[in-house]
């Protein structure tokens, strides 16, 4: 079983690739030799946003991409724009991982962050069928409620705008059966993420961004006269470098790749749901992720596909495995759906890089080179807000201490790595039978 993500340009199966609106530009292969004061690898939301954002600032950047812009994880999410950290975590627990300061910092950027993210795609036009429909966490179980509601309780005494529903609420916002409460929160919504990423690049391209695809870096050298990125037999010299590679760093940096756990995902997308349906199903266009260790979330596209998805588990047949689950979990939550209407056209697979914290971090690789990975199921939010605030960073308008994530200035491997990964593969059928037995 490799242990590395492959990248896979083609987004074989994306939904989004398929309705795509914006257009995809080709950009060129990295050869000779360029001058930048910044150079960024990978070109997810994470890179994209440091790039434009250093660009913006005044810096010559160059971005270098192994595939083509968005193939990581950026082009293939579930396009849920979620204004809160993963699942259950909450504002003072960030405070204890992170600190105070960098804690009360990173909960104000996370708060903000979904309508930020709304707001660029408004500032480049980034045609990405972006709804600001709002988002909810409901609970599934006497277990999650009793962590849905402190969650609740930490947003509303820091002022936020969310609002406590009882089941009955939940039903007749989500249409679903079987929530026992939640809360809401009305800056989140979602988008086709895949042209958010093309967006995303024309927009950095517009702001003097120059990106290479194609051109997997293979080497990044410091000496007294700065920074040399090498992609084959390509090579930037810079001033600094940012590596923003996420869950598809390669062997070249093991100390970033060891840094996360790369988690397998898969998602499907029913095809667009009879009328009678959408008039029941989401019918405002919310979307929701509840606490289910094996994945309860849901969204329809703007053709009203319902999109859902879970854990891959990696052996045998991935695909039938997906669908079966796909197929089991939409039906609990929405009994109205008959077997004709989750005939499922597309089907796909990516990673997300998970931290042991579930918050992201920058890891200093030299003095002028640092990554920033481990966006865990947050990355439409927090990777691009996140990269915005390190692009400021790289221009040298922030400190390393006014970026709100913890700063770790010696490798630090998670313990047991591949143990963890492989396991990370294989979990699944525990995680159902958690959620089954209302454990979680
Ligand atoms: C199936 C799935 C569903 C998800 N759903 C959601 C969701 O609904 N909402 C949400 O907020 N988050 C979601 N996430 C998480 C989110 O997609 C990620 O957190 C986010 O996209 C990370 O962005 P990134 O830029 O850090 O990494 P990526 O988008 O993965 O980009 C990293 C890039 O680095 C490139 N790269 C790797 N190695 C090299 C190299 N050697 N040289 C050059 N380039 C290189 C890769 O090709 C890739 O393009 C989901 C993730 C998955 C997999």
């Amino acid at each position: 079983m490799a242990l590395t993500a492959p990248i896979d340009s083609t987004l074989e199966g994306v939904v989004w690739k398929r309705t795509l609106k914006e257009t995809a530009v080709a950009y060129p292969p990295l050869a000779g030799e360029e001058i930048a004061d910044l150079v960024v690898v990978g070109a997810g939301y994470c890179g994209l946003n440091v790039a434009l954002h250093a660009a913006k600032a005044g810096q010559k950047v160059v971005l270098i991409e192994a595939g083509i812009v968005g193939n990581g994880a950026s082009g293939r999410n579930g396009g849920y724009n979620v204004p809160h950290f993963p699942g259950p975590v909450t504002p003072s627990a960030v405070e204890g991982a992170i600190g105070k300061k960098k804690g009360r910092e990173l909960s104000e950027l996370v708060l903000g962050g979904a309508d930020a993210v709304f707001r660029q795609i408004d500032a480049y036009q980034i045609s990405c069928s972006a709804q600001q429909s709002g988002w909810i966490q409901p609970a599934h179980s006497d277990t999650s409620l009793a962590k849905v509601r402190k969650v609740f309780d930490e947003w509303k005494a820091w002022g936020a705008d969310v609002t406590w529903l009882s089941a009955d609420e939940v039903a007749g916002r989500l249409g679903a059966a079987g929530y026992i409460a939640g809360w809401s929160n009305p800056t989140g919504g979602t988008v086709n993420p895949y042209s958010l990423s093309i967006g995303l690049g024309r927009a950095a391209t517009q702001e003097g961004v120059r990106i290479f695809e194609r051109s997997p870096v293979d080497g990044i050298e410091e000496g007294p006269g700065g920074v040399t990125v090498k992609a084959g037999a390509g090579r930037v010299r810079a001033r600094r470098a940012i590596v923003a590679t996420n869950a598809y760093t390669g062997d070249f940096l093991p100390q970033v790749q060891r840094s996360v756990v790369p988690v397998y995902l898969y998602h499907a997308a029913t095809r667009p749901l009879r009328p009678e349906l959408r008039a029941s199903i989401l019918p405002t266009g919310l979307c929701f992720t509840d606490l289910r260790k094996s994945g309860g979330f849901g969204r329809l596209d703007e053709a009203g596909r319902l999109i859902s998805g879970g854990a891959v588990f990696a052996l045998g047949d991935k695909q039938a495995y997906g669908f079966a689950h796909a197929r089991a979990r939409m039906k609990l939550l929405f009994p109205q759906l008959t077997d004709a209407d989750m005939q499922f056209d597309d089907y796909w697979e990516g990673y997300c890089a998970v931290t042991e914290s579930y918050l992201p971090h920058v890891q200093r690789l030299g003095k002028e080179v640092f990554s920033v990975v481990g966006f865990s199921t947050r990355g439409v939010n927090l990777a691009q807000n996140l990269g915005r605030v390190v692009g400021e960073f790289a221009a040298g308008n922030r400190t390393l201490d006014e970026v709100p994530v913890a700063v770790i200035e010696q490798r630090r491997d998670i313990a047991n790595w591949s143990l963890k990964v492989r396991a990370a593969r294989l979990v699944f059928p525990l995680y159902q039978a958690k959620d089954r037995l209302g454990l979680s």
